[in-house]
Parts: structure tokens; C-alpha cells; sequence
């Protein structure tokens, strides 16, 4: 079977793996669709991700979704041999004070599918077949097509980014970043009863996606690395947010966020940032008391996401490619240039 092997920096292989077999709690999924995160890509261009640096070839991928093929012995109760589902990419470790006070998300020994943020890396989800515990797969709802069920992941961690910031049902919602993430903390805004939604890019085709999302207001951003182009942080045309999600991962996105967020209001940083420090006007924190809140990942949200792109076919059109794993590489080129994309998604079953 293939799988999609990150060597490290640059260097991506599509190579014939070993097909696992399930132990006691575990199921055998054939995978259908794998989405390329963020991280994906970060992995790929930079050989790491945060703080998080690849030592080791690691399978790709925590976005997928495909059937289930077989049970280990004693079977599982629960998800029976042939039913479509996505799966939950976290195995939190169940006993740190994290998972005891019901943060599971910021578990501190968590396994998550394709991520090198522990030694050895736990391998991910690009894979014909994957073997992982029972109760992380979930059955796709009623007329929620595989495709776009592929999703379920990166708008699980838009549901946890908006639950963070608080009710949002009536106000004005600022998002920095109009890639996958940023459209999809879009969609989980409207969703939540946001009355008006901005968003902010560099890019004129991310806007395009983010109206596609659902975005009243879209807002083509200064580059700060361009010096003919600076950025004007109090633009006069821009009403106040009561609440911003930073979903660009740079520093420039967080101090738009907090320059343009009300006094009193919520910030989120969801994107992740460069490792190591990172530059912002950190005494606006201080001088507006605004609320400066981190996103990681989601725990219970996965389900939510489930439902609610079963409900709304208008989210296939942030799926702007799905190749071949054959074409995992150009397929990673296209998800990389965000002029020409936004979500992709690789076919194992192709
Ligand atoms: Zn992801
Ligand atoms: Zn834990």
C-alpha cells in the first residue's frame, strides 16, 4: 500500500509501506481522503512545524476520512466493518492534570496523527491503511458525502477557536488569514450567530474563498515585509471588532488583530506561529484590556463539525483539488500556493 513519507526538509515520498494489522480496541480504515494541513505543508517546506522539528520519516497527514475494513481481537464495540467515518486525529493520554480537568485538547502527552511533536513521531493518516483505537473513528452522518466530510478536522479546529473567544452571536468578528483555517473560522462564526464577519489576506483569491465561506467583509491587508505597501494599522474604513481570530500564524496578523479589536474585546490566536519569539504591540494588551487567548486544536468539536457540514453543501467549495497520492508532491505544490488553492485533498483510493 502507498503512503505519503516526509524524509525531512523538501523531501516528500510516495513509497510502498507495510499494511498494519489491528491489536485489542483498534480498527484497520481504509483511507479514501487525506486533506494537506498547514502543518502538512510546514513539514514539508521548513522540516517542522512551531517548536516541533521532524528527526525521523514520518507518514504525513491527520485529515482523513474512509472505511472501516476490519477489527482487532477482542473487536470493539461500536463502529461496525464497512461504515464510512473520519477520524478523530487526538489520542489525549487520559490521566496528565490536562485530561483531568477536561482540556483534553492541551493534553501534554498527547498522540496526534501525523506530528512530530513527540519522539519517535507518531505516524500519520497519508496511508492506504491506518490502524487507530475504536473510539476514534466516527460514522459519517446521513448525506454527508466523504469528500467533503474530509473537512471534519481543520473545521473542528475552527469550532474551538470561536468557542474560545466566547458568544460571538451578534458581533462583529475580525479574522486575520483567509487560508483553509481562516474560511472555515469564518463558516464556524456564521454559524455561531456572528452578525457581521471581516476578514483580512494578502491575497485577492484567499478573499475569494473566504466570501465563499460566508464573510461579509473582505479586506485586501498591506504587506508589512513590503516597504512601497505599509502597513496602516488605523484605517479609518475598517469598523472595530468586538472579537479577532489570528488564523495567518504571523506576528503581523496578531498586532492587526490587536490593534483592530474594540477596547475590552477578544483575541484568539489560533495560526501558529514562527518558533521562538514573535513581535507584536504587546502593551495594547495591556492599555485596551484585551483579552489575548491561544486555540489548540479541539476535542469534542469533532462531532459538531461532523453535523454541520452535513447540513451545508457550500462547504465544497473550499475544496479546491483533490489528486491522486500518485501526485502527492504537485498536489503539496498547488495546496502551497494560495493564489491557485485552498484545501486539497489527496485519493488513496485512486
Ligand atoms: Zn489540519
Ligand atoms: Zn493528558
Amino acid at each position: 500500500m502507498l503512503g505519503c513519507v516526509i524524509h525531512g526538509r523538501g523531501d516528500l515520498r510516495v513509497e510502498e509501506l507495510p499494511t498494519p494489522s489491528p491489536g485489542p480496541g483498534e480498527v484497520l480504515v481504509a483511507v479514501r481522503y487525506g486533506g494537506i494541513c498547514g502543518s502538512d505543508l510546514h513539514y514539508w517546506r521548513h522540516g517542522g512545524v512551531g517548536d516541533f522539528r521532524l528527526r525521523e520519516p514520518m507518514v504525513l497527514g491527520h485529515e482523513v476520512v474512509g472505511t472501516v475494513l476490519a477489527h482487532g481481537s477482542p473487536a470493539p464495540r461500536g463502529v461496525p466493518a464497512g461504515a464510512e467515518v473520519a477520524v478523530h486525529p487526538a489520542t489525549p493520554c487520559g490521566t496528565c492534570p490536562e485530561c483531568a480537568r477536561g482540556r483534553r485538547n492541551i493534553c501534554r502527552d498527547a498522540r496526534y496523527l501525523g506530528s512530530a511533536a513527540r519522539t519517535p513521531h507518531v505516524q500519520g493518516g497519508f496511508a492506504a491503511r491506518i490502524v487507530v483505537p475504536a473510539d476514534q473513528v466516527r460514522p459519517l452522518p446521513a448525506g454527508l458525502p466523504s469528500r467533503r466530510a474530509a473537512l471534519a478536522e481543520p473545521l473542528s479546529v475552527a469550532l474551538h477557536a470561536v468557542r474560545r473567544a466566547g458568544p460571538v452571536a451578534g458581533r462583529h468578528v475580525l479574522v486575520t488569514g483567509a487560508g483553509p483555517i481562516g474560511c472555515l473560522v469564518v463558516a464556524a462564526a456564521k454559524a455561531a450567530g456572528a452578525a457581521q464577519v471581516t476578514v483580512t489576506d494578502l491575497l485577492p483569491a484567499a478573499l475569494g474563498y473566504a466570501r465563499a465561506a460566508g464573510a461579509d467583509t473582505t479586506v485586501l491587508a498591506a504587506d508589512p515585509a513590503d516597504p512601497a505597501d505599509p502597513a496602516d494599522p488605523a484605517r479609518p474604513d475598517e469598523a472595530e471588532a468586538d472579537v479577532a481570530v489570528e488564523a495567518s500564524g504571523a506576528a503581523a496578523g496578531l498586532d492587526a488583530c490587536l490593534r483592530r479589536v474594540r477596547r475590552g474585546g477578544t483575541v484568539v490566536q489560533l495560526g501558529m506561529l514562527p518558533p521562538g519569539q514573535s513581535p507584536f504591540a504587546g502593551n495594547l494588551v495591556v492599555g485596551r484590556e484585551i483579552e489575548l487567548r491561544g486555540a489548540f486544536r479541539f476535542d469534542a468539536e469533532f462531532d459538531d463539525a461532523l453535523a454541520l457540514l452535513a447540513g451545508q453543501p457550500a462547504f465544497d467549495g473550499l475544496i479546491s483539488a483533490v489528486a491522486p497520492v500518485s501526485e502527492a508532491e504537485s498536489a503539496f505544490a498547488l495546496a502551497a500556493d494560495r493564489e491557485r488553492s485552498c484545501k486539497v485533498l489527496l485519493d488513496f483510493a485512486s
